[in-house]
């Protein structure tokens, strides 16, 4: 779990579930060395289902201790193009109890622009079962911006890449990332910067007005009992 800080109170507001493979003869081992097995495999499936099911539960467990976190999951496309997605979270959501506004699914720009028709009425079926819908890597894929203002979308996350340069006078990111928290505000839309490593990249996305930061400055994602520790710390 890795936890997204509020940059106007300076508080942990949610997270993003960011799965690892505990594997006992070889050690943790990170997403991009299964996660494309598990899509070509199909296993993502099951897998992103034990995913849905295990946030749930854990964001569950969190509101009850007064901790009203947002839970960011991811959903690659082998998984979005299942119509059997909408059933998974809304069994989920049942089986839990979770309350549904703090359900937010991360989608790229090219898994949301495969097929746009079924894109807008997959997403509005999200939005009546009252969860979050926010465009992953947003600025390093295609999105057309008339769909960007037809799609019921929540959130924009600016893809690392424009924020590791955005102090650097010589480089246009900072441009980049302030013209895309605009954007994202004009369209009634929260925007989150990812891969925040610095206080200095901190203090030009609140100059930017950026709504949240998720990155290693805070945290890389964590534990539970790990974040726990950190959340105690943040609501001390
Ligand atoms: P992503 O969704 O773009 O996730 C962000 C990645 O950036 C994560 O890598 C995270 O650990 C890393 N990161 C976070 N803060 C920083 C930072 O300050 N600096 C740098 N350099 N990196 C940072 P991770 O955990 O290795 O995940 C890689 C990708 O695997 C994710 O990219 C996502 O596409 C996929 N993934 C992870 N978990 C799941 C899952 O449960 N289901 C699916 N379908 N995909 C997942
Ligand atoms: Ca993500
Ligand atoms: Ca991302």
């Amino acid at each position: 779990y890795q936890p997204q800080l509020g940059l106007e109170t300076n508080k942990i507001i949610g997270f993003e579930a960011l799965i690892r493979w505990n594997k006992p003869d070889i050690g943790v081992l990170a997403p991009y060395k299964f996660i494309p097995i598990a899509e070509e495999t199909n296993l993502i499936i099951p897998l992103g289902e034990w995913v849905i099911n295990k946030v749930c539960q854990q964001a569950k467990k969190w509101h009850d201790r007064g901790y009203k976190l947002t839970a960011g999951i991811n959903i690659s496309a082998e998984q979005f193009n299942q119509n059997k997605i909408i059933n998974i979270i809304k069994d989920s959501i049942k089986a839990t109890g979770v309350d549904p506004k703090f359900i937010e699914l991360e989608l790229t720009e090219s898994v949301i622009m495969q097929d746009v028709n079924r894109t807008i009425k997959i997403f509005n079926e999200f939005k009546d079962m009252g969860i979050s819908i926010s465009i992953d890597d947003f600025g390093t894929g295609y999105s057309s911006l008339s769909y960007l203002k037809e799609f019921p979308i929540d959130k924009l996350k600016i893809d690392q890449s424009f924020i590791s340069n955005i102090t650097n006078h010589d480089s246009n990111d900072a441009n980049i990332a302030n013209l895309v928290i605009d954007l994202g505000h004009k369209l009634g839309l929260e925007v989150i910067a990812e891969g925040v490593e610095t206080q200095e990249q901190i203090a030009l996305l609140k100059k930017y007005a950026c709504d949240q930061i998720q990155g290693f400055v805070l945290s890389k994602p964590l534990e539970i009992d790990k974040f726990e520790q950190l959340l105690d710390k943040s609501y001390s």
